[in-house]
């Protein structure tokens, strides 16, 4: 397994790769690795001949300097776990090298940078479109594959891709949880022992919504609301149903639609999303 930091290392590494005919899967990461982003690893494994990683922790997504600071770091554990996994290269840049002058692009991201992540992390998805042009550029991979656990970013990615025509296939894959039913996520290594132990209410919240038997879908939202918030241990910042594929607010149940329940929750300090596929 190759480690470059450099876009003028890895180009010539990918430029081979492709003489041969090889296809490329591109897996970009923030590190701290956990099963989720090894499930992608192994669906680009299998989906594709070379697999890069990208571990890059990209302060333009970031909403304040602390969350920045506190986010989990572990070059020398991630990259043994990736040699494990066959990764075949990882791109490992500075800051410098993704961002060589302040980055002042404005990317228009319509309604998705209204609504739920983008409506409470503003600036979030332009700085994840910021880092994604950037590692698109670097890495022309044939495929990127992306987790489900960030469902809106998923939409976000496919939005710019489609509109830039970045010549990339976006492959989404599902969410990986604990035994529990906790999304697995960097965050969690963040969690108290208290929440840790108690944040499966979110997906056992979620997964109830299936069984519902409210008719209105303010009711339904609320009751969620109020289950999750009852310790006080959690504070809901929103929780929205959503088309699968618009990502239009569902406003009736009964419809047999596609949907998407979206949540975002504080336990303590730490900003936790989940979502699960339903049809209301
Ligand atoms: P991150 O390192 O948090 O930026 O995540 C890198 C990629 O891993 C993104 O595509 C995430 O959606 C994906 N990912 C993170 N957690 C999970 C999970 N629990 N299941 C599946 N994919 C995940």
């Amino acid at each position: 397994m190759d480690i470059y930091n450099k876009k003028a290392e890895i180009t010539p590494f990918i430029e081979e790769q492709k003489k041969q005919g090889k296809t490329i899967g591109f897996v970009p990461t923030m590190g701290a690795l956990h099963e989720g982003h090894l499930s992608l690893i192994k669906e680009a494994k299998e989906q594709t001949d070379i697999v890069v990683v990208s571990i890059f922790v990209n302060p333009t997504q970031f909403n304040s300097a602390e969350d920045l600071q506190k986010y989990p770091r572990n070059f020398e554990t991630d990259a043994k776990l990736l040699e494990q996994h066959n990764c075949d290269a990882i791109f490992y840049p500075s800051i410098e090298e993704i961002y060589p002058a302040k980055d002042t692009r404005v990317f228009n991201l319509g309604e998705l940078d209204t609504i739920m992540e983008g409506q409470f992390r503003p600036g979030h998805f332009n700085g994840v479109a910021q880092v994604l042009t950037r590692l698109f550029d670097i890495i022309p991979a044939h495929k990127a594959f992306f987790g489900l656990k960030d469902f809106q970013q998923i939409a976000v990615v496919k939005k710019i891709v489609n509109d830039l025509n970045i010549p990339i296939e976006i492959i989404p894959c599902p969410i990986i949880r604990e035994d529990s039913g906790l999304a697995l996520s960097s965050r969690n290594a963040l969690l108290s022992d208290e929440h840790k132990q108690k944040a499966n209410i979110i997906y056992k919240t979620l997964s109830g919504i299936k069984e519902h038997k409210d008719t209105n879908i303010e009711t339904l939202k609320q009751r969620v609301k109020n289950t999750i918030n009852e310790d006080c241990l959690f504070k809901v910042e929103y929780f929205e149903i959503v088309h699968k594929d618009t990502l239009e607010t569902i406003t009736e149940i009964g419809q047999n639609q596609p949907a998407v329940a979206c949540i975002a929750v504080w336990a303590g300090n730490v900003r936790l999303i989940d979502n699960i596929e339903i049809s209301l």
